[in-house]
Protein backbone atom coordinates (compact mmCIF):
# COMPACT_ATOMS: atom_id res chain seq x y z
CA UNK A 1 0.00 0.00 0.00
CA UNK A 2 1.55 2.88 -1.37
CA UNK A 3 -0.68 5.59 0.18
CA UNK A 4 -2.60 6.49 -2.89
CA UNK A 5 -6.03 5.93 -3.42
CA UNK A 6 -8.24 3.97 -5.67
CA UNK A 7 -12.17 4.77 -6.04
CA UNK A 8 -13.09 2.48 -3.59
CA UNK A 9 -11.47 2.85 -1.10
CA UNK A 10 -12.59 6.26 0.00
CA UNK A 11 -15.48 5.15 2.11
CA UNK A 12 -12.62 2.92 4.01
CA UNK A 13 -10.13 6.39 4.19
CA UNK A 14 -13.05 8.40 6.17
CA UNK A 15 -14.20 5.64 8.76
CA UNK A 16 -10.29 4.73 9.02
CA UNK A 17 -9.33 8.65 9.94
CA UNK A 18 -13.29 9.40 12.12
CA UNK A 19 -12.00 5.55 13.84
CA UNK A 20 -8.31 6.82 14.86
CA UNK A 21 -6.94 9.90 13.65
CA UNK A 22 -6.98 12.74 16.46
CA UNK A 23 -7.05 15.90 14.41
CA UNK A 24 -5.47 18.98 15.18
CA UNK A 25 -7.44 21.97 16.85
CA UNK A 26 -10.89 19.66 16.42
CA UNK A 27 -13.52 19.43 19.05
CA UNK A 28 -14.11 15.97 18.07
CA UNK A 29 -17.64 15.43 18.96
CA UNK A 30 -18.61 17.02 16.21
CA UNK A 31 -17.59 13.92 13.98
CA UNK A 32 -19.75 11.50 15.64
CA UNK A 33 -22.76 12.84 13.59
CA UNK A 34 -20.60 13.93 10.15
CA UNK A 35 -17.74 13.13 7.92
CA UNK A 36 -14.59 14.81 8.40
CA UNK A 37 -13.14 16.47 5.78
CA UNK A 38 -10.52 14.25 3.50
CA UNK A 39 -8.49 16.52 1.27
CA UNK A 40 -7.85 14.21 -1.59
CA UNK A 41 -5.90 15.98 -4.36
CA UNK A 42 -4.80 19.94 -5.00
CA UNK A 43 -3.32 21.74 -7.81
CA UNK A 44 -2.11 24.97 -7.60
CA UNK A 45 -4.94 27.03 -5.83
CA UNK A 46 -7.13 24.67 -5.90
CA UNK A 47 -8.10 21.23 -3.34
CA UNK A 48 -10.75 18.28 -3.93
CA UNK A 49 -12.30 16.64 -1.16
CA UNK A 50 -13.60 13.10 -0.88
CA UNK A 51 -16.85 13.87 -1.98
CA UNK A 52 -15.00 15.30 -5.27
CA UNK A 53 -15.80 18.75 -4.31
CA UNK A 54 -14.01 21.83 -5.21
CA UNK A 55 -12.49 24.28 -3.43
CA UNK A 56 -10.43 27.86 -3.84
CA UNK A 57 -7.62 27.60 -0.81
CA UNK A 58 -7.50 31.00 0.83
CA UNK A 59 -5.30 30.14 3.31
CA UNK A 60 -2.82 27.68 1.69
CA UNK A 61 -3.22 24.28 3.42
CA UNK A 62 -5.05 26.06 6.38
CA UNK A 63 -2.39 27.60 8.22
CA UNK A 64 -0.22 29.59 5.63
CA UNK A 65 1.78 27.23 4.13
CA UNK A 66 1.41 26.42 0.60
CA UNK A 67 3.09 29.61 -0.43
CA UNK A 68 3.84 28.28 -4.34
CA UNK A 69 0.57 26.28 -4.41
CA UNK A 70 -0.47 22.03 -5.11
CA UNK A 71 1.13 19.37 -7.37
CA UNK A 72 4.73 21.36 -8.22
CA UNK A 73 6.28 18.08 -10.04
CA UNK A 74 9.64 19.77 -9.49
CA UNK A 75 9.33 19.93 -5.44
CA UNK A 76 8.58 16.34 -5.84
CA UNK A 77 11.37 15.03 -8.50
CA UNK A 78 13.66 17.07 -6.26
CA UNK A 79 12.44 15.16 -2.90
CA UNK A 80 12.65 11.44 -4.71
CA UNK A 81 15.85 12.21 -6.34
CA UNK A 82 17.85 13.39 -3.01
CA UNK A 83 15.93 10.26 -1.22
CA UNK A 84 17.18 7.60 -3.50
CA UNK A 85 20.55 9.18 -3.15
CA UNK A 86 21.00 9.88 0.35
CA UNK A 87 17.89 10.07 2.53
CA UNK A 88 19.11 10.49 5.81
CA UNK A 89 22.45 11.50 7.91
CA UNK A 90 22.66 13.42 11.31
CA UNK A 91 25.05 15.18 13.74
CA UNK A 92 28.63 16.53 12.32
CA UNK A 93 27.95 15.09 8.80
CA UNK A 94 26.38 17.76 6.48
CA UNK A 95 24.50 16.72 3.05
CA UNK A 96 24.01 18.30 -0.75
CA UNK A 97 20.79 20.32 -0.48
CA UNK A 98 21.46 21.21 3.08
CA UNK A 99 24.89 22.84 2.29
CA UNK A 100 22.93 24.73 -0.82
CA UNK A 101 19.81 25.60 0.69
CA UNK A 102 22.25 27.07 3.59
CA UNK A 103 24.06 29.12 0.75
CA UNK A 104 20.58 30.50 -0.98
CA UNK A 105 18.86 31.00 1.99
CA UNK A 106 21.50 33.69 3.62
CA UNK A 107 21.84 35.54 0.40
CA UNK A 108 18.34 36.62 0.69
CA UNK A 109 19.40 37.56 4.52
CA UNK A 110 22.05 40.13 4.11
CA UNK A 111 23.07 40.52 7.86
CA UNK A 112 22.47 36.54 8.79
CA UNK A 113 25.29 33.77 8.45
CA UNK A 114 23.88 30.49 9.75
CA UNK A 115 21.58 27.92 9.53
CA UNK A 116 20.20 25.18 11.96
CA UNK A 117 17.88 23.21 10.35
CA UNK A 118 15.36 21.33 12.43
CA UNK A 119 11.50 20.43 11.54
CA UNK A 120 8.85 22.89 12.46
CA UNK A 121 7.96 26.11 13.58
CA UNK A 122 8.00 25.42 17.74
CA UNK A 123 10.95 23.85 17.08
CA UNK A 124 12.90 26.16 15.81
CA UNK A 125 11.99 28.68 18.05
CA UNK A 126 12.92 26.74 20.95
CA UNK A 127 16.21 26.20 19.75
CA UNK A 128 16.49 29.80 19.72
CA UNK A 129 15.51 30.31 23.22
CA UNK A 130 17.99 27.36 24.05
CA UNK A 131 20.71 29.63 22.67
CA UNK A 132 19.87 32.77 24.08
CA UNK A 133 19.61 30.90 27.44
CA UNK A 134 23.18 29.68 26.85
CA UNK A 135 24.11 32.84 25.86
CA UNK A 136 23.05 34.34 29.53
CA UNK A 137 25.17 31.86 30.93
CA UNK A 138 28.45 32.20 28.73
CA UNK A 139 28.07 35.78 28.64
CA UNK A 140 26.49 37.07 31.44
CA UNK A 141 26.87 34.61 34.08
CA UNK A 142 23.66 33.20 34.68
CA UNK A 143 21.86 36.79 34.16
CA UNK A 144 19.95 38.03 31.19
CA UNK A 145 17.94 34.72 30.78
CA UNK A 146 14.52 36.58 30.59
CA UNK A 147 12.99 36.50 27.16
CA UNK A 148 10.31 38.70 26.37
CA UNK A 149 7.57 37.91 24.18
CA UNK A 150 4.29 39.92 23.16
CA UNK A 151 0.35 39.97 23.44
CA UNK A 152 -0.86 38.18 21.06
CA UNK A 153 1.60 36.89 19.55
CA UNK A 154 2.30 33.18 18.94
CA UNK A 155 5.72 31.05 19.09
CA UNK A 156 4.60 27.21 19.17
CA UNK A 157 2.72 24.57 20.67
CA UNK A 158 5.83 22.90 22.61
CA UNK A 159 6.17 23.96 26.26
CA UNK A 160 8.53 26.92 26.28
CA UNK A 161 7.34 28.00 22.69
CA UNK A 162 4.08 28.35 24.87
CA UNK A 163 5.34 30.30 27.78
CA UNK A 164 6.20 32.61 24.85
CA UNK A 165 2.79 32.42 24.05
CA UNK A 166 0.54 35.47 24.38
CA UNK A 167 -2.58 33.86 23.12
CA UNK A 168 -4.41 32.99 26.17
CA UNK A 169 -7.22 30.80 24.94
CA UNK A 170 -4.09 28.42 23.47
CA UNK A 171 -2.18 28.32 26.59
CA UNK A 172 -5.57 27.51 29.16
CA UNK A 173 -4.72 24.02 30.62
CA UNK A 174 -1.36 23.68 30.25
CA UNK A 175 0.69 25.23 32.45
CA UNK A 176 2.46 25.92 34.62
CA UNK A 177 4.97 27.09 32.16
CA UNK A 178 8.89 27.79 31.91
CA UNK A 179 10.40 30.70 34.19
CA UNK A 180 11.87 33.41 32.45
CA UNK A 181 9.35 34.68 30.06
CA UNK A 182 7.58 37.76 30.07
CA UNK A 183 4.70 39.76 28.32
CA UNK A 184 4.86 42.80 26.71
CA UNK A 185 1.75 44.81 25.23
CA UNK A 186 0.93 44.52 21.77
CA UNK A 187 0.83 46.98 19.28
CA UNK A 188 -2.78 46.67 17.34
CA UNK A 189 -3.66 50.14 16.67
CA UNK A 190 -7.37 49.48 16.47
CA UNK A 191 -7.55 48.41 19.78
CA UNK A 192 -4.97 50.88 20.99
CA UNK A 193 -7.74 51.86 23.78
CA UNK A 194 -6.29 48.78 25.54
CA UNK A 195 -2.96 50.06 26.26
CA UNK A 196 -4.16 53.24 27.62
CA UNK A 197 -2.78 55.09 24.09
CA UNK A 198 -6.56 56.06 22.58
CA UNK A 199 -5.42 59.27 22.59
CA UNK A 200 -2.34 58.83 19.93
CA UNK A 201 -2.68 57.47 16.31
CA UNK A 202 0.52 57.10 13.23
CA UNK A 203 3.68 57.38 14.54
CA UNK A 204 3.31 58.31 17.24
CA UNK A 205 1.00 55.93 18.64
CA UNK A 206 3.62 53.66 16.87
CA UNK A 207 6.58 54.98 19.29
CA UNK A 208 4.17 54.86 22.48
CA UNK A 209 3.36 51.30 22.01
CA UNK A 210 7.21 50.14 21.13
CA UNK A 211 7.94 52.11 24.66
CA UNK A 212 6.20 49.67 26.83
CA UNK A 213 8.37 47.36 25.96
CA UNK A 214 10.85 49.56 27.32
CA UNK A 215 8.48 49.88 30.54
CA UNK A 216 8.79 46.53 30.77
CA UNK A 217 12.30 46.07 30.61
CA UNK A 218 12.78 48.65 33.19
CA UNK A 219 10.33 46.99 36.05
CA UNK A 220 12.20 43.55 35.05
CA UNK A 221 15.60 45.15 35.44
CA UNK A 222 17.43 45.07 31.84
CA UNK A 223 20.46 43.29 33.60
CA UNK A 224 17.76 40.82 33.31
CA UNK A 225 16.52 40.82 30.30
CA UNK A 226 18.16 38.64 27.19
CA UNK A 227 16.20 38.46 24.44
CA UNK A 228 12.61 40.20 22.87
CA UNK A 229 10.85 37.60 20.81
CA UNK A 230 8.24 39.09 18.44
CA UNK A 231 6.29 37.97 14.90
CA UNK A 232 6.85 40.96 12.57
CA UNK A 233 3.51 40.87 11.60
CA UNK A 234 1.52 39.26 13.84
CA UNK A 235 -0.40 36.33 12.62
CA UNK A 236 -2.98 33.66 14.75
CA UNK A 237 -3.07 36.61 16.88
CA UNK A 238 -5.19 38.24 14.41
CA UNK A 239 -3.21 39.67 11.70
CA UNK A 240 -1.56 42.51 13.23
CA UNK A 241 0.70 45.03 11.45
CA UNK A 242 2.92 47.38 13.18
CA UNK A 243 2.11 50.73 13.53
CA UNK A 244 4.59 53.32 11.95
CA UNK A 245 8.05 54.34 14.15
CA UNK A 246 7.45 50.71 16.09
CA UNK A 247 9.89 48.43 14.70
CA UNK A 248 12.40 51.89 14.57
CA UNK A 249 11.86 51.90 18.38
CA UNK A 250 12.11 48.19 19.05
CA UNK A 251 15.54 48.13 17.76
CA UNK A 252 16.79 51.33 19.79
CA UNK A 253 15.36 50.03 22.62
CA UNK A 254 17.33 46.83 22.21
CA UNK A 255 20.50 48.44 21.21
CA UNK A 256 20.17 50.63 24.51
CA UNK A 257 19.38 47.54 26.74
CA UNK A 258 21.60 44.84 25.02
CA UNK A 259 19.00 42.66 24.28
CA UNK A 260 19.04 39.93 21.54
CA UNK A 261 16.25 40.19 19.12
CA UNK A 262 14.58 37.17 17.42
CA UNK A 263 12.24 37.43 14.80
CA UNK A 264 9.84 34.94 13.95
CA UNK A 265 9.29 34.17 10.56
CA UNK A 266 7.40 30.89 10.41
CA UNK A 267 4.16 32.43 9.20
CA UNK A 268 5.62 35.59 7.02
CA UNK A 269 9.14 34.37 6.00
CA UNK A 270 9.65 33.33 2.34
CA UNK A 271 7.43 35.69 0.27
CA UNK A 272 3.92 36.09 2.04
CA UNK A 273 4.05 39.50 3.09
CA UNK A 274 5.28 40.34 -0.63
CA UNK A 275 7.96 42.32 -1.90
CA UNK A 276 10.63 41.17 0.20
CA UNK A 277 11.72 37.38 1.07
CA UNK A 278 11.29 38.20 4.81
CA UNK A 279 8.44 40.10 6.80
CA UNK A 280 11.22 41.60 8.98
CA UNK A 281 12.79 43.42 5.81
CA UNK A 282 9.82 45.91 5.65
CA UNK A 283 10.99 47.43 8.75
CA UNK A 284 14.71 47.80 8.59
CA UNK A 285 15.27 45.29 11.52
CA UNK A 286 18.06 43.74 12.03
CA UNK A 287 17.66 40.47 13.71
CA UNK A 288 20.38 38.53 16.05
CA UNK A 289 17.96 35.22 15.18
CA UNK A 290 15.24 34.18 12.72
CA UNK A 291 13.11 31.11 12.71
CA UNK A 292 11.06 30.45 9.81
CA UNK A 293 8.98 27.56 8.62
CA UNK A 294 5.81 27.04 7.07
CA UNK A 295 6.64 28.39 3.74
CA UNK A 296 9.99 27.24 3.42
CA UNK A 297 9.50 24.14 1.39
CA UNK A 298 5.52 25.17 1.11
CA UNK A 299 4.69 22.18 3.11
CA UNK A 300 5.89 19.33 0.37
CA UNK A 301 8.48 18.58 3.39
CA UNK A 302 8.85 18.87 7.35
CA UNK A 303 11.87 21.08 7.31
CA UNK A 304 12.18 24.59 9.59
CA UNK A 305 15.45 26.58 10.18
CA UNK A 306 17.06 29.04 12.93
CA UNK A 307 19.16 31.80 11.43
CA UNK A 308 21.72 33.87 13.32
CA UNK A 309 24.07 36.31 12.69
CA UNK A 310 27.87 35.06 13.04
CA UNK A 311 27.98 37.08 15.96
CA UNK A 312 26.17 34.77 17.54
CA UNK A 313 27.77 32.16 15.85
CA UNK A 314 31.36 33.22 16.94
CA UNK A 315 30.24 32.99 20.50
CA UNK A 316 29.74 29.11 20.53
CA UNK A 317 33.34 28.29 18.53
CA UNK A 318 34.76 28.84 21.49
CA UNK A 319 37.44 26.61 23.86
CA UNK A 320 37.59 23.02 23.26
CA UNK A 321 38.84 21.60 25.72
CA UNK A 322 35.50 23.05 27.50
CA UNK A 323 33.38 19.81 26.66
CA UNK A 324 30.24 22.22 27.50
CA UNK A 325 31.12 25.02 25.36
CA UNK A 326 28.87 24.81 22.05
CA UNK A 327 25.40 24.48 20.83
CA UNK A 328 24.66 20.99 22.77
CA UNK A 329 21.75 20.85 20.33
CA UNK A 330 20.14 18.23 18.02
CA UNK A 331 16.97 17.61 15.66
CA UNK A 332 17.33 13.81 14.34
CA UNK A 333 15.73 14.94 11.42
CA UNK A 334 17.30 18.20 10.76
CA UNK A 335 19.43 15.63 8.52
CA UNK A 336 16.93 14.61 6.24
CA UNK A 337 17.55 15.66 2.56
CA UNK A 338 13.90 15.87 1.88
CA UNK A 339 13.39 19.18 3.47
CA UNK A 340 16.48 21.17 1.78
CA UNK A 341 15.73 19.56 -1.34
CA UNK A 342 11.73 20.69 -1.68
CA UNK A 343 12.99 24.39 -0.28
CA UNK A 344 15.54 24.83 -2.66
CA UNK A 345 12.93 24.18 -5.52
CA UNK A 346 10.20 26.17 -3.51
CA UNK A 347 12.80 29.20 -3.27
CA UNK A 348 14.06 28.94 -7.22
CA UNK A 349 10.04 29.12 -8.13
CA UNK A 350 9.24 31.78 -6.36
CA UNK A 351 12.28 33.42 -8.12
CA UNK A 352 11.40 32.22 -11.44
CA UNK A 353 7.95 33.11 -11.31
CA UNK A 354 8.00 36.84 -9.72
CA UNK A 355 5.79 35.31 -6.79
CA UNK A 356 7.38 38.17 -4.41
CA UNK A 357 6.00 40.47 -7.10
CA UNK A 358 3.16 38.80 -7.57
CA UNK A 359 2.17 38.51 -4.00
CA UNK A 360 2.41 42.58 -3.55
CA UNK A 361 0.11 43.21 -6.48
CA UNK A 362 -2.28 40.51 -5.40
CA UNK A 363 -2.10 41.19 -1.94
CA UNK A 364 -3.07 44.93 -2.80
CA UNK A 365 -5.76 43.85 -5.10
CA UNK A 366 -7.31 41.53 -1.94
CA UNK A 367 -6.79 44.82 0.42
CA UNK A 368 -8.71 46.91 -1.69
CA UNK A 369 -11.41 44.27 -2.22
CA UNK A 370 -11.64 43.87 1.49
CA UNK A 371 -11.72 47.40 2.01
CA UNK A 372 -14.99 48.14 -0.41
CA UNK A 373 -16.99 44.70 1.46
CA UNK A 374 -15.89 47.12 4.58
CA UNK A 375 -17.58 50.24 3.33
CA UNK A 376 -20.76 47.45 2.52
CA UNK A 377 -20.69 45.55 5.75
CA UNK A 378 -21.09 47.51 9.03
CA UNK A 379 -20.02 44.14 10.76
CA UNK A 380 -15.94 44.69 9.31
CA UNK A 381 -14.76 46.62 11.94
CA UNK A 382 -11.09 46.86 10.85
CA UNK A 383 -8.83 44.97 7.49
CA UNK A 384 -5.65 44.64 7.91
CA UNK A 385 -2.46 42.33 6.63
CA UNK A 386 0.33 42.77 4.51
CA UNK A 387 0.65 41.00 0.96
CA UNK A 388 -1.44 37.97 0.83
CA UNK A 389 -1.57 37.68 4.61
CA UNK A 390 -4.67 39.54 5.27
CA UNK A 391 -7.66 39.79 7.73
CA UNK A 392 -10.68 41.16 8.64
CA UNK A 393 -11.76 41.95 12.29
CA UNK A 394 -15.49 41.25 12.73
CA UNK A 395 -17.39 43.69 15.65
CA UNK A 396 -20.97 43.64 16.91
CA UNK A 397 -20.38 47.67 16.92
CA UNK A 398 -18.02 49.88 15.63
CA UNK A 399 -18.18 52.22 18.03
CA UNK A 400 -17.84 49.87 21.33
CA UNK A 401 -15.84 47.16 19.22
CA UNK A 402 -17.66 44.48 20.98
CA UNK A 403 -16.62 41.07 18.66
CA UNK A 404 -19.09 39.06 17.15
CA UNK A 405 -19.64 35.70 18.40
CA UNK A 406 -17.67 32.72 17.57
CA UNK A 407 -20.69 31.14 16.27
CA UNK A 408 -21.20 33.62 13.48
CA UNK A 409 -17.53 33.36 12.41
CA UNK A 410 -17.86 29.76 12.23
CA UNK A 411 -21.17 30.13 10.06
CA UNK A 412 -19.16 32.66 7.97
CA UNK A 413 -16.22 30.54 7.53
CA UNK A 414 -18.86 27.54 6.71
CA UNK A 415 -20.77 29.74 4.58
CA UNK A 416 -17.76 30.10 2.41
CA UNK A 417 -16.72 26.63 2.49
CA UNK A 418 -20.43 25.66 1.20
CA UNK A 419 -19.68 28.27 -1.62
CA UNK A 420 -16.25 26.37 -2.43
CA UNK A 421 -13.95 28.66 -0.61
CA UNK A 422 -12.00 27.85 2.48
CA UNK A 423 -10.92 30.63 4.81
CA UNK A 424 -9.92 30.92 8.39
CA UNK A 425 -10.04 32.30 11.25
CA UNK A 426 -7.88 33.98 13.95
CA UNK A 427 -7.18 35.73 17.24
CA UNK A 428 -6.55 33.40 20.25
CA UNK A 429 -5.97 36.17 22.08
CA UNK A 430 -8.80 36.00 24.90
CA UNK A 431 -11.09 32.96 25.50
CA UNK A 432 -14.60 33.64 23.19
CA UNK A 433 -12.47 36.59 21.16
CA UNK A 434 -11.68 34.55 18.01
CA UNK A 435 -13.10 37.20 15.42
CA UNK A 436 -10.37 37.94 12.81
CA UNK A 437 -11.83 36.24 9.59
CA UNK A 438 -7.85 35.34 7.62
CA UNK A 439 -6.93 34.99 4.01
CA UNK A 440 -3.41 33.67 3.04
CA UNK A 441 -3.65 32.69 -0.40
CA UNK A 442 -0.70 30.95 -2.15
CA UNK A 443 1.55 33.84 -3.81
CA UNK A 444 0.46 32.36 -7.37
CA UNK A 445 -2.70 33.72 -6.65
CA UNK A 446 -4.56 34.90 -9.76
CA UNK A 447 -6.87 38.22 -10.11
CA UNK A 448 -9.87 36.62 -10.27
CA UNK A 449 -8.73 33.77 -7.86
CA UNK A 450 -8.82 36.94 -5.27
CA UNK A 451 -11.79 38.16 -6.70
CA UNK A 452 -13.82 35.19 -6.46
CA UNK A 453 -12.62 34.67 -2.58
CA UNK A 454 -13.86 37.86 -1.71
CA UNK A 455 -17.50 37.72 -3.49
CA UNK A 456 -17.68 34.75 -1.50
CA UNK A 457 -16.85 36.40 1.72
CA UNK A 458 -19.57 39.09 0.64
CA UNK A 459 -22.10 37.06 0.08
CA UNK A 460 -21.45 34.76 3.84
CA UNK A 461 -21.15 38.10 5.35
CA UNK A 462 -24.97 39.32 3.52
CA UNK A 463 -25.82 35.99 5.07
CA UNK A 464 -24.86 35.51 8.51
CA UNK A 465 -25.32 39.36 9.03
CA UNK A 466 -27.87 40.56 7.27
N1 LIG B 1 5.37 30.81 15.09
C1 LIG B 1 4.30 31.31 14.48
C2 LIG B 1 4.23 32.79 14.22
C3 LIG B 1 3.25 30.48 14.08
O1 LIG B 1 2.14 30.99 13.52
C4 LIG B 1 3.37 29.09 14.31
C5 LIG B 1 2.31 28.16 13.89
O2 LIG B 1 1.26 28.52 13.43
C6 LIG B 1 4.51 28.61 14.97
C7 LIG B 1 5.49 29.49 15.34
C8 LIG B 1 4.66 27.14 15.28
O3 LIG B 1 4.94 26.42 14.14
P1 LIG B 1 4.70 24.84 14.12
O4 LIG B 1 3.25 24.59 14.19
O5 LIG B 1 5.35 24.43 12.81
O6 LIG B 1 5.43 24.28 15.27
Amino acid sequence: MDGTLKENDLSHVVSADKAHVWHHLVQHKPFETSDPRIIIEGKGMRVWDQNGKEYIDAVSGAVWTVNVGYGRERIANAVHANLMKMCYFANAAGNVPGALYAEKLIEKMPGMSRVYYCNSGSEANEKAFKLIRQIAHKKYGGKKTKILYRDRDYHGSTLAAMSAGGQDERNMQYGPFAPDFVRVPHCMEYRKDELGLGHLSGREFGIAAANQIEEVILREGPETVGALCLEPVTAGGGVITPPEGYWERVQEICKEYDILLHIDEVVCGIGRTGTHWFGYQHYGIKPDFVTMAKGVASGYAAISCMVTTEEVFEMFKSDPSDKLDHFRDISTFGGCTAGPAAALENMAIIEEEGLLENCTAMGDRMMANLQALMEKHEVIGDVRGKGLFLGCELVKDRDTKEPVDEADIAAVVGDCGAQGVIIGAANRSVPGRNNVIAFSPALIATAADIDAITDAVDKALTKVFG
